[in-house]
């Protein structure tokens, strides 16, 4: 294979490209490269390509197989399907459609066997760039029209000579399909990168180890790029893939294990584990722990114990039980006489999380405080005060705070810990690197890490992006929990539906209802924006915008989204529960609003909660027993798990209703599966196995390139990365000996960010 590349980069052709871009280099910006100019460069910066390097490792997202190369006659026999053919153009012309906008391109092109009529939309160019007599190869779907044969809108290229097919580019081969922007095509790829691997093939560096190379049997990097682009065949393609696949999870898995060996090398404070006191607490608790709990509080309590810093991650489906948990750890560093910081993503979290834990620990003379943007209370001697910001601040410096309960605001300026031992995280997905050095800065000794989370992630996206934690997870279900009995319901249903609602109401219960954030055409619009690849607030600037939409800002696009709400709002209230008391919730309102609302609705004062997804996350309403899903097939079956779990919180029999328009077997398929299952995990593996790896939970903010998604469907993959990182970085701590490797590692840690 590069023996081809390399006899044709001294054909005539390219000697001469050689001389009109010889000061280009792989790190070459690409607006620097003849034919690509500020506009198009402008495009594929889009796509995060700046230089020529880039652009050789902006690999197509799929190919069209037109390696055949028959006769026009064998094409009869190829109706409905695509085909590729070479012929002479007998007859070429140019005309304008009758309003005279399009420009209509009619070809007969002909081999030895038959003729082939053509016809090509709106690419008037091309009747300056084919001509009769011109030897040409087409490939697309061959249709039966009144005049015969014809291929309409066909990929082409002009050839000098029928059974020409050595150097074909988007014809007669498996041809590269990239992810286009507008202005940028797949063709206009194909022609702009070919030349540049012809040139600098040979110059792109081996990134990984020899000795990984040759135990895995992978296609050397040059080659790999090549075959990406333009494959000699399936299997090569397969086989680079699986290079890049490879290459791009080690990288993750470097990354974080890097990050793991440096905070290895770290101290923490060691807090002995007091069994007497922990053994009080649970005795305190209304409940038994699960064993479940009982086997991850004890690993975390050994961690606390040791002078490296503790990084875990405690997995839980909804209910199952993390914050008592995590409430021994933190009661065990308070009785070694150090600080603990509990961060919560949202107000109404760290605000229930005070109540619940001031409320277990209230005979264990612990302090609490709350502290979030503007309140500050803390929890003393049985009761609650509310403080000044700046006594609490003082309180935190001197150390007499012992756990402190918040959101962000905790790594805020001049929030400072006398002595911070432990910090807990309840789903913060991914504490950035950036923040825990912020609670560290000028100390010596780092506090431990719980990190908490009830999104099931499957076990390869847990092994990639959270590698550098131990995972303890809590696989079981208190025991006093009722299965919740998840119904898809039809159209004809909904009524029936709304009578059980009324029933269940009645005997006291509370109902979520859920509304997709999307029903306004706004959000439509907003939608089909991003689908064509604009980001709104560009594309509504831009010139595609169809004529009878008003310029829409994306404020506005929120307050659509609310006023869908208000509409269901209105129904639900006025003409299906005119009785009852709905209340709504969503994210533009603020939090001691939404807090409020929360409570009353715990009271029991509300007796319908109709919201966007803002109640996704662990607030506890034990009397709710309805969880209804508007619009269901928006939702991926982790978050739809996530809404569940908001019911089934008690003893009593609670009911998850899916609502759906979508009637594809798809739909129906992943619906059935949470019908079927109550297993989060099993779901969320379920979800990378339909929807695939796009679709799971933080795969998008994290930025993780396309390559380590598809890669993140094999278990088997991730294993292998991650045991091949380890092997190296125990070798070479510092990636010395790799220097390839390691500019490769700082070009990746640039591009991906795991928050
Ligand atoms: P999550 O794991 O979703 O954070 P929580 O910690 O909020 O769950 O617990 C949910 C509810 O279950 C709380 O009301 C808590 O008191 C209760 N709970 C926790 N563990 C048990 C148990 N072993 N038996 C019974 N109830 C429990
Ligand atoms: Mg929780």
């Amino acid at each position: 294979m590069i023996k081809i590349i390399l006899s044709c980069i001294i054909t005539q052709y390219h000697v001469l490209r050689r001389k009109a871009i010889t000061m280009i280099t792989l790190s070459t910006k690409i607006e620097e490269v003849p034919k690509i100019g500020v506009t198009h460069a402008k495009r594929l910066k889009k796509f995060g390509i700046k230089t020529v390097q880039d652009l050789l490792f902006y690999f197509p997202a799929r190919y069209d197989d037109f390696s055949e190369i028959i006769t026009i006659s064998q094409a009869r026999n190829k109706l409905g399907e695509v085909a590729c053919v070479q012929g002479e153009i007998v007859e070429i012309e140019t005309t304008k459609s009758i309003y005279g906008r399009m420009a209509i391109t009619k070809a007969v092109v002909q081999d030895r066997t038959a003729q082939i009529n053509v016809i090509w939309f709106n690419q008037p160019y091309l009747e300056k760039s084919l001509k009769e007599s011109d030897f040409i190869c087409l490939a697309g779907k061959v249709s039966l029209g009144k005049e015969g044969l014809f291929f309409n809108s066909p990929a082409f290229e002009r050839i000098n000579e029928i059974g020409e097919n050595e150097e074909l580019t988007h014809t007669g081969r498996i041809v590269p399909v990239y992810s286009e922007t507008r202005g940028v095509t797949s063709r206009w790829l194909r022609y702009i990168i070919k030349p540049l691997l012809y040139r600098f093939l040979e110059f792109i560096p081996e990134s990984l180890p020899a000795e990984i190379i040759k135990k895995n049997k992978f296609l050397p990097i040059q080659e790999a790029v090549w075959q990406l682009h333009f494959p000699d065949s399936f299997e090569h393609a397969d086989a680079a893939k699986a290079r890049f696949s490879f290459e791009e999870l080690f990288l993750i898995q470097l990354n974080v294990l890097k990050e793991k060996i440096k905070l290895m090398q770290k101290k923490s404070h060691a807090c002995p584990m007091d069994s007497g006191l922990m053994k009080k607490f649970t005795d305190s608790l209304p409940f038994q722990l699960t064993d479940s709990q009982k086997k991850c509080a004890f690993a975390i309590l050994k961690d606390l114990e040791k002078t490296v810093p503790m990084s875990r991650l405690l997995e839980g489906d909804v209910g199952s039980g993390k914050t008592v948990v995590a409430t021994m750890a933190a009661l065990n560093v308070v009785k070694n006489n150090h600080q603990v910081a509990f961060m919560a993503p949202t107000e109404i979290l760290a605000k229930q999380h005070f109540r619940t834990i001031t409320e277990s620990l209230k005979n264990f003379d612990v302090k609490v405080g709350l502290l979030t943007g503007k309140d500050a209370r803390i929890f003393k001697e049985a009761e609650t005060t509310e403080v000044s910001k700046k006594s609490f601040l003082g309180d935190l410096e001197n150390g007499q705070l012992d756990i402190t309960i918040g959101t962000h605001s905790l790594i805020q300026k001049g929030v400072e810990f006398k002595d911070l031992a432990l910090v807990v995280l309840d789903e913060q997905h991914r504490f950035g690197v950036e923040q825990r050095d912020h609670l560290i800065k000028n100390k010596k000794l780092v506090p431990h890490l719980l990190s908490m989370t009830a999104t099931p992630i499957p076990r390869t996206l847990a092994l990639t992006v959270y590698g550098d934690l131990d995972l303890c997870l809590i696989d079981e279900m208190p025991k006093n929990r009722k299965k919740v009995k998840t119904i898809i319901v039809e159209a004809q249903q909904r009524k029936q539906a709304y009578e059980f609602i009324k029933k269940e109401v009645a005997g006291g219960k509370g109902v979520f209802v859920i509304f997709p954030k999307i029903d306004s055409t706004a959000s439509k619009l907003k939608e089909s924006l991003e689908k064509a690849g604009g980001s709104p607030s560009s594309a509504i600037s831009g010139s595609f915008v169809p004529q009878n939409y008003a310029p829409l800002s994306l404020a506005s696009l929120a307050i659509n989204e609310v006023k869908a709400l208000k509409e269901e709002y209105e129904k639900l209230s006025k003409e299906v529960f005119p009785d009852l008391r709905i209340t709504m919730l969503h994210g533009k309102m603020k939090a001691p609003e939404k807090e409020r609302i929360m409570l009353d609705f715990k009271k029991g004062e509300i007796d319908i909660l109709l919201s966007t997804s803002v109640v996704e996350v662990g607030v506890d309403v034990p009397r709710a027993t309805i969880m209804m899903i508007e619009g269901a097939e928006r939702f991926g079956l982790s978050q739809l798990h996530q809404f569940r779990g908001r019911v089934g919180r008690s003893d009593m029999q609670s009911y998850c209703f899916l609502f759906t328009t979508d009637p594809s077997m798809l739909n129906r398929k992943r619906l059935k599966a949470l019908v079927e299952s109550d297993n989060g995990f099993k779901l969320a593996e379920k979800d990378l196995e339909i929807r695939g790896p796009g679709s799971l939970y933080g795969t998008q903010q994290w930025g993780l390139p396309d390559m380590a998604m598809q890669g993140l469907s094999n278990v088997f993959l991730v294993e292998k990365t991650r045991a091949a990182a380890k092997e190296l970085l125990e070798k070479d701590p510092t990636l010395s000996k790799y220097p390839e490797l390691k500019e490769r590692l700082k070009n990746f840690e640039k591009r991906v960010h795991f928050e």
